[in-house]
């Protein structure tokens, strides 16, 4: 586990130093896209990174994902679609583009479906059970934009680039795509659907997360753990990168000045640090991060496509799905406009629906909020497929949020935010002397690939710089450092306890002491421990049991040391972020109206990261 406060001491001890460490690079922002090339650099051996966060890891976009980890159909689909527009064989008012634009989209994404199959079965071999494979339906309507057939044949594609991954990895496998020819082959498979609108199926097996935050924590403890004290490799959140510049004294590097974000009096409130290379891993704040230097191009590099999610659940839900392991499919109606993914998860020892959608456009990073028709959306499009007894409402939804993903804006010729490539860019950028590297729309799938391209640029910088080697990467077949109790607490344990204040206190432990858990809103939100508060009432709708709150609350805060109003202060921000989502359902209500009792428990440990807000 990282210790911020510690490690920013140290830093501050090492800025006076000359000539001082120059790290090898320093990364912005510990989401996904960071976290790869932390780890990627972490793998080699002699290389040294630094990566800060201005809030807690993957507490951004890598927290509001739809949890896939996947090459994607959907991809794989619009390489064909941009394909057979280059050479004019469709037409798609959406997409404007030249013979060369279009035969590059589909170049890259029939790339990333390839690299992102391999991405997956690496993942599912490393994470130590974070990632696993699940079935998924994909439903062909009558308004689907391909034919039944079209639909299986690029399934059985998708699947075999599967197939030969598997074989070159020496473990044979073969096809387990299916085809259900009419609905009521479908019926025979799935009781519980029940739509005449479904004109057939297939079924296909993906990767799933079971937490995308989780997945992100593992990869940055697992890299700070292999560094050493000549190679130091240290992740610090609640650290702000404020500042950036090139200086030519002794070789020239970076300056980076660094703010901190959490409360230690006795700390400067910032530190300056000094790197070879510059990783801007900041999300949806890349092109932010990147004017944040004395020349800034003021340029904006990307545009935003907002997805949300609704997770619902009631009694007779949880328990059909916990029965009936037929049922726990992912359910893909393939849609005109926009993609929906309705799959049932199994976390903190409730099963519920998730369901999620993308594609919207958006404008301002720092608003990301629900729409009342995208909750509506979601509600209809599952609904539109299953049987009166399966169908959810506004009642059955415990949990909204939504996040929004940059993508590159230089795609040229008139296109739409879902027609635009999903394939990773890295810009390299010279800056003074030195390059940085601008990561934009890293994919969770692909943030192992995506890292390793990233430090492999970063380790011929340093040669170029420096004339030192750094060692190859190992990430391919580097499975992830285990911590202890990690199997005991985790959300997908299939029997876990439910309802057991002592577990949920022995889980909030875990959490602060090994998952780097820090804020409550975060704890709750974004790693899922809202899960834990849900429970059904005497009709078997679902309800949040504030006592589950309270007691969560507690533990933190005795945990943390928080005094009452610190605890006041972070119960307001989780229920701030929880009531505003939760806008067009029920359950945001009954949250707003209660307020944990004052009285704080005795501390028992002495603070390890007192952010300054949440
Ligand atoms: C709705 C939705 C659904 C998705 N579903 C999937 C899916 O199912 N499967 C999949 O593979 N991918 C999915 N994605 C894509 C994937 O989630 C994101 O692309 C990925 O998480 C992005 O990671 P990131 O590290 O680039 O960004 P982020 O996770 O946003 O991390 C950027 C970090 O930078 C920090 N930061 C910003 N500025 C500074 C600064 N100046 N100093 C310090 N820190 C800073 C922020 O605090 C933040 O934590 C989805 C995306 C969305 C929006």
């Amino acid at each position: 586990m990282t210790d911020v406060v510690r490690w920013f001491r140290e830093l501050a001890a090492e800025q006076d130093e000359d000539p001082g460490l120059v790290h090898d690079t320093l990364i912005i922002g510990g989401g996904a896209a960071g976290a790869g090339v932390l780890r990627d650099l972490a793998s080699r051996g002699d290389a040294s990174a630094l990566l800060v966060d201005r809030g807690p890891f993957g507490g951004e976009t890598s927290s509001k994902t739809g949890k896939a980890v996947h090459p994607g159909i959907r991809y794989l689909r619009m390489a064909f679609h941009r394909g057979l527009l280059a050479f004019r064989l469709r037409e798609d008012p959406k997409i404007r583009q030249t013979f060369a634009q279009n035969l590059r989209g589909a170049w890259l994404d029939l790339q990333l479906v390839w690299y992102g199959t391999r991405e997956r079965k690496l993942l599912i071999e490393t994470g130590g059970g974070t990632v696993e494979e699940i079935p998924n339906i994909v439903f062909v309507l009558p308004d689907s934009p391909e034919k039944k057939w079209a639909v299986f044949f690029g399934i059985s594609l998708y699947d075999l680039f599967t197939t030969l991954w598997a074989w070159c990895g020496l473990s044979p496998r073969f096809s387990r795509v299916r085809l259900f020819r009419d609905r009521e082959a479908l019926r025979r498979e799935l009781p519980h659907l029940d739509s005449d609108d479904v004109l057939g199926g297939i079924l296909y097996w993906d990767g799933r997360a079971n937490n995308d935050k989780i997945l992100v924590l593992k990869a940055i403890r697992d890299a700070c753990l292999r560094g050493s004290e000549t190679f130091p490799v240290r992740a610090l959140s609640h650290v702000e990168a404020v500042r950036y510049e090139w200086v030519e004294d002794g070789g020239g590097h970076f300056l980076v000045t660094l703010a901190r974000r959490f409360e230690a009096d006795d700390l400067p409130e910032t530190v300056t640090v000094k790197a070879h290379t510059l990783t801007n891993a900041a999300g949806p704040w890349i092109d932010e991060a990147r004017n944040r230097t004395p020349r800034p191009d003021g340029r904006t590099s990307v545009v935003y496509s907002r997805g949300s999610h609704l997770e619902a659940t009631n009694e007779r839900i949880h328990r059909r799905l916990s029965a009936d392991p037929r049922l726990q499919v992912g359910l893909v109606p393939l849609n005109a406009e926009r993609q929906h993914y309705l799959r049932p998860f199994h976390q903190h020892g409730l099963w519920y629906i998730q369901c999620t959608t993308t594609d919207r456009a958006h404008t301002d990073p720092d608003l990301v909020v629900p729409e009342e028709d995208e909750i509506e959306e979601l509600l209809h499009s599952y609904n539109a497929l299953v049987g009166e007894e399966w169908r959810i409402g506004r009642e059955d939804v415990f949990n909204v949020f939504c996040g929004i993903r940059p993508l590159a804006a230089d795609d040229g010729g008139r296109i739409a935010v879902q027609d635009i490539s999903r394939m990773f860019r890295v810009n390299e950028r010279p800056c003074g002397g030195g390059t940085v590297y601008d990561m934009v729309n890293v994919k969770l799938t692909e943030f192992r690939w995506a890292g390793r391209e990233v430090a492999g640029r970063i380790a011929r910088e340093v040669r170029r710089k420096t004339g030192r080697r750094l060692g190859p990467s190992t990430t391919r077949r580097l499975p992830f450092l285990p911590v202890r109790d990690e199997e005991l607490f985790a959300v997908h344990r299939a029997d876990a306890p439910r309802r057991d204040p002592e577990f949920l206190r022995e889980k909030v432990r875990h959490h602060v002491r090994h998952q780097m858990a820090s804020a409550y809103a975060d704890y709750l939100l974004n790693t899922g421990g809202i899960r834990d508060a849900v429970v059904f009432d005497a009709t078997g709708r679902c309800d949040v049991d504030t006592d589950v709150l309270d007691l969560v609350l507690d533990e933190m805060a005795a945990l943390l040391g928080w005094d009452d109003s610190r605890r006041r202060a972070e119960w307001d921000a989780f229920a701030e972020v929880y009531c505003r989502n939760m806008t067009f359902t029920e359950l945001g209500d009954r949250v707003r109206k209660h307020a944990p009792a004052p009285v704080p428990p005795p501390a028992r440990s002495t603070p390890h990261v007192r952010p300054h807000s949440a």
